[in-house]
């Protein structure tokens, strides 16, 4: 299982991209290597698993339906580690 750290607010860098400020980052530490998944509110919009999971975030707290946003963010996962050639494999033992 990797080590998984998640970046918000101001520790957060550039996107790769486009050189704003992203949104999150997830950095992933396997025993083999390391993956990123950045989230750029410039970057990734529209039908995208990272599109959807913005629009989810910028909903206030007490409307944004938890299923989805942890739907999407498993997705947003899912569909950046497959973009660099890992696999996300989940684990439904491990608790919310
Ligand atoms: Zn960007």
């Amino acid at each position: 299982m990797p080590n998984v750290t998640v970046i918000t607010g101001g520790d957060l860098p550039p996107c790769p991209h486009c050189d704003r400020r992203l949104a999150f980052l997830v950095r992933f530490t396997f025993p083999d290597g390391t993956a990123e998944l950045h989230l750029c509110r410039t970057c990734d919009t529209g039908a995208t698993a990272g599109g959807r999971l913005l629009a989810t975030m910028e909903l206030p707290d007490d409307i944004r339906p938890a299923d989805l946003f942890k739907e999407f963010t498993l997705a947003w996962m899912h569909e950046g580690l497959a973009a660099q050639g890992w696999q996300y494999i989940p684990r439904n033992d491990l608790p919310d």
